[in-house]
């Protein structure tokens, strides 16, 4: 089939270009008649052009114009002009071409919704027909900043030296502490590959390698319940560097992310990026990922509320714990069923109930105020700084749990309240550091990593390996951007005897240390130079880049939340023939 090929996009054509003759293709995107004569806009990943056809000069093309359908494809031929009621919303608003032949190259269905940006249609819907769904401005406009970001991440790495250097995606499982994808080996019946979690293990056999600086844009493949800003297999920028120290590490990820900001986002930001330990955001923020966006600071009332008639607040005292108050100001209106709200959303933290005081007309109620004394509930807002119009919300028991309830109040309030919106800069950034290098897991017994077994320890926290492994904090540092985590990494374990002690640590005798990291440890012995690095969400800089808040608008093909992809129909059924050969079967038959 024939067609006549473009001379200009649709994005392309400006006042200049006035009394050229120009070809167009693309899809037809919106037609309008207004007394007879044809306006239609089409459309191309470059713009939007308004054509007019006559009637009067071109009956035959007007007629044959008619016929045209949203979604078409079309090429025109005509006249470029300047327009008589210019389009200050589009950059080619001021032009418009005067159509001398038109033909359909293609015809399409009609589609399930429309091309249209701020589409409201339901999601589901989108990912089905994603194709048409990507063919909408604003998602192309994400796909467009996401390549600019693949291409200043390779430049910047590029100038300062980083080889890139591609790793496997059938491997043995590294643990990050996230459940593997596994791939059955045919020719080893039985037998299993591991889809990276991230090439972590890689990257530290290429500095032992030699390397020195290696970067990866990389996919990487978690099997997690997801969650809104969660996909089973996501983008990282994998960075690894040898002979570095963790400000080496931060200060080239802060030069990379300010390039990146001021390209992508024309933001300056402001350089060096505060620092705060793990223990002091959990304390202040109840989170290791704060949005800092706005101030909201919980607050430690532990001995004033223990010295209150409150048995819970005395008892949590007793036990060890802290009292943690969160003062929301003005909030002290919320009604029954916000108070309600804020409960249920407290005790999916982990908390049992949610104890609050606020000052109306200078009195101080509340849900506990009738268990207080005289005079106390006054002594505990003072303390706390609250005034008439607050509402304060209170959290009681183990320290982290408590922080972590009124942390998650906080964002709750502050979605709320929208402080975001009052915000004085669209973006906060900042480095969480000094984070605990191990966590219980109670119901194995036993201590696992929080970052990864490979993370060293801080040299002054080495010998609480072996006195109180639950003090001993990691040289690791998150990079935190708007409440987000948009980086993580860490020094690692570069000597043979450490990673071993920690092995040991987490539980794995050396016979099972061997024989799931065996090729790490002996690596080690070879002369490993001491080395550490960070990975970035690739997708999450760009959803914060894009100022979206759903990673599914910025990957072109994701999965639903359960895993799915509407389009292709995957997780899908095998033929019986295919899992024969694998020497696999389904215990207890498939989901429905
Ligand atoms: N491999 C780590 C991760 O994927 C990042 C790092 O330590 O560099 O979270």
């Amino acid at each position: 089939m024939s067609f006549l090929q473009r001379t200009a996009t649709c994005g392309a054509l400006r006042p200049h270009n006035a009394g050229q003759s120009v070809v167009l293709n693309g899809w037809v995107h919106a037609r309008r008649d207004y007394g007879g004569i044809n306006f239609i806009d089409i459309r191309d990943r470059y713009g939007i052009t308004q054509i007019v056809v006559h009637p009067d000069t071109h009956p035959q093309i007007a007629e044959r114009a008619k016929t045209l359908r949203s979604e078409w494809v079309v090429w025109v031929r005509g006249t470029v002009r300047m327009r008589e009621n210019p389009n200050p919303r589009i950059p080619t608003g001021l032009v418009e071409v005067v159509v001398d032949d038109i033909g359909v190259i293609n015809e399409a269905a009609l589609t399930p919704f429309e091309i249209v940006d701020d589409l409201q249609t339901n999601e589901e819907l989108r990912l089905t027909h994603r194709y048409l769904d990507l063919r909408r401005p604003d998602l192309q406009r994400n796909f467009l900043l996401r390549n600019k970001l693949y291409q200043s991440t390779h430049a910047f790495f590029a100038q300062h030296d980083f080889v890139e250097v591609e790793t496997p995606i059938l491997t043995k499982s590294t643990p990050e502490g996230a459940r593997d994808f596994l791939v059955p080996s045919r020719i080893n019946k039985g037998r299993f590959y591991a889809l990276p979690q991230s090439p972590q293990l890689f990257k530290q056999l290429l500095m032992v390698a030699g390397f020195d600086r290696y970067m990866q844009i990389v996919k990487c493949f978690r099997d997690e319940d997801l969650r809104a800003d969660r996909q089973p297999e996501f983008t990282q920028i994998d960075v690894e560097m040898s002979f570095v120290k963790q400000d080496d590490i931060i200060a080239l990820t802060e030069q990379f992310i300010s390039r990146v900001w001021k390209d992508l986002a024309n933001f300056d930001v402001p350089l060096p990026l505060p620092r705060i330990t793990y223990a002091d955001a959990l304390n202040t923020y109840g989170s290791d990922k704060p949005d800092l966006r706005y101030a909201l600071p919980l607050q430690d009332c532990t001995d004033v509320a223990a010295s209150t008639s409150f048995t819970v607040f005395s008892a949590a005292v007793a036990e060890g714990g802290v009292v943690k108050a969160l003062v929301a100001s003005g909030c002290a209106s919320y009604s029954r069923k916000q108070m309600d709200e804020l409960t249920e959303h407290a005790k999916k933290y982990g908390a049992g109930g949610l104890p609050w005081l606020r000052m109306v007309n200078g009195e101080v109620g509340g849900s506990f105020a009738k268990a207080l004394a005289e005079g106390e509930a006054q002594r505990l807002m003072q303390a706390l700084g609250a005034v008439e119009g607050d509402l304060v919300l209170f959290a009681a028991g183990e320290w982290e749990r408590s922080c972590t309830v009124l942390g998650a109040l906080r964002v709750e309030l502050a979605r709320r309240l929208d402080l975001t919106s009052a915000a004085s800069a669209p973006y906060a950034m900042l480095w969480v550091t000094e984070f605990p290098l191990l966590e219980y897991a109670a119901e194995e017994e036993r201590w696992v990593a929080r970052h990864h077994p490979f993370t060293s320890p801080m040299d002054e926290d080495v010998a609480l390996l072996s006195t109180d492994p639950s003090k001993a904090r990691a040289i690791a540092h998150d990079l935190v951007i708007n409440g987000y985590e948009a980086a993580g990494g860490s020094i690692r374990i570069h000597q043979n005897s450490v990673q071993q002690t920690m092995f040991g640590l987490l539980g794995f005798g050396a016979e099972e240390a061997q024989a799931r990291f065996g090729f790490l440890l002996d690596a080690l012995q070879y002369g490993a130079p001491p080395h550490g690095g960070i990975a970035f969400g690739f997708d999450r800089l760009v959803m914060l880049l894009c100022g979206s808040d759903n990673i599914r608008d910025v990957i072109a093909f994701p999965k639903t939340t359960s895993g799915l992809s509407l389009m292709d129909g995957c997780p899908s059924d095998v033929d019986a023939n295919q899992l024969r050969d694998l020497g696999i079967g389904i215990l207890g038959g498939k989901d429905e």
